[in-house]
């Protein structure tokens, strides 16, 4: 593995930084979606990465994927979600699993922000344990009918595409599970806004779903093999949500090198005591050691080698990192850290998160125990998809 970025990461880094200065700063605390910052995004490509460009991408990769979603994260965190949606999970899941109509008809849309998508597995009973999940999806011959009640889904008031896991046999657990992408404009399409504690640029809803049909040409995967689509997609949405963890936490240390650097304590600076010096170096080596990790994850990706095991170990590293280096920032601001004037008091909050998406701390601990035990090994061969777009071009 090299350690350096290709010209082409570094310019595309380049261009994720500028635009997260020039587009994202000035409205970080304005709170609440901003479509208009997505359609812009989408423009410049920022979401296509891991995509060819048939499907609106540049084809340049998960690393480079990884980098911008740093880049976006540094800034605004809150966003990380959104991207994660744009610029994977959705699309990607389409892409690897849909037939070619599907595929065609939603994921060069997505990638490109003319529809805004979602991912619904969580539920009121079925949060770290999918295969417990109870929406209905039925076949009725000429089209799948869907029934059930989603939370916690990200985008899920503004979604227009949504990929929706349910069973067609409660009984068979994780082999009765299906995916199904759904058109959201249906009347049987409901949503509740979910008020919470940070990430307050993303909208989360509770989703009623009654009677939602769905055509047939929009199965992702085999019939009763949803529990594979969604173990892939956690796997990709991981490499997003541990770098947005990474450039949480380089915004946390940003921030307190700048404070350290300026604030004057017993006629010194405050960066100039042992102690606080001791708190900044800890802070880098959470960020530069959570940073090695994912990007080992997402150039093995690249390199289409398995990654579940080294993108589980990555995201529970960065999530820990960025809730303690969100902490350590609270601690070198003191009582500024309070403020809602500075930002650390936000990336507390928006901290958080990275403990709990896709997949909780402690499932990302039984998953890497249990390779290491013996148990279950993490790592298996590449899954193969239906039909392999990667051929397609
Ligand atoms: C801001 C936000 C955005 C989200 N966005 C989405 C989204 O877009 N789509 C979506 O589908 N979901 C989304 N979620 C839901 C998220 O994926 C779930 O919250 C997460 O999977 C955990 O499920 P749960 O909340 O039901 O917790 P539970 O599964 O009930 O877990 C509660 C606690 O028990 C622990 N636990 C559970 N099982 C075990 C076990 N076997 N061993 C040890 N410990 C265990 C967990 O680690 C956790 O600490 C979002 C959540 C939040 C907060």
């Amino acid at each position: 593995m090299d350690f350096d970025l290709n010209e082409e990461v570094i310019a595309i880094q380049d261009m994720a930084r500028k635009f997260a200065q020039r587009e994202i700063l000035s409205r970080v605390n304005e709170e609440g979606f901003d479509r208009d910052l997505v359609t812009k995004m989408g423009e410049l490509g920022l979401f296509g990465c891991a995509f060819p460009p048939r499907y609106g991408g540049s084809d340049s990769g998960f690393l480079a994927h990884s980098v911008v979603c740093e880049e976006i994260s540094r800034v605004d965190s809150g966003l990380r979600p959104l991207f994660n949606l744009q610029a994977m999970t959705v699309p990607y899941t389409i892409m690897e699993w849909a037939i070619d109509e599907a595929r065609e008809k939603y994921v060069q849309k997505l990638v490109c922000a003319e529809k805004i998508g979602c991912t619904c597995f969580s539920e009121p009973n079925a949060g770290s344990d999918i295969a417990s999940i109870e929406t209905r999806i039925e076949d009725r011959g000429d089209h799948f009918l869907i029934n059930g009640a989603k939370t916690w889904i990200s985008n899920g008031t503004v979604a227009d595409i949504a990929v929706v896991y349910g069973t067609h046999d409660r009984s068979l657990k994780h082999r009765g599970l299906c995916a199904v992408v759904v058109e959201t404009d249906q009347p049987g399409w409901t949503t509740r806004d979910t008020p919470k504690l940070g990430d307050k640029s993303s909208p989360i809803a509770e989703i009623h779903i009654e009677d939602v049909k769905a055509p047939k040409e929009n199965l992702l995967g085999e019939w009763g093999k949803g529990f594979v689509v969604a173990m892939t997609a956690l796997d990709r949405g991981r490499i997003s949500v541990a770098s947005g963890a990474v450039g949480l936490a380089q915004a946390c240390l940003d921030a307190s090198v700048k404070y350290a650097n300026e604030r004057v304590q017993f006629g010194k600076l405050i960066g100039e005591y042992q102690l606080v010096k001791g708190v900044i170096a800890e802070m880098v080596s959470l960020v530069e050691a959570a940073r090695l990790l994912v990007r080992r994850g997402a150039w093995l990706n690249d390199q289409d080698r398995p990654f579940t095991r080294e993108i589980a170990i990555a995201k529970y590293s960065a999530g820990e990192a960025v809730v303690k280096a969100a902490g350590m920032a609270m601690e070198v601001h003191g009582g500024m850290g309070y403020s809602l004037e500075m930002p650390v008091e936000k990336y507390y909050r928006d901290s958080k998160l990275y403990q709990v998406g896709e997949g909780t701390a402690n499932i990302m601990r039984l998953l890497i125990a249990d390779d290491a035990l013996g148990i279950k090994k993490a790592n298996r061969p590449r899954i193969h998809v239906p039909s392999d777009f990667r051929d397609l071009e």
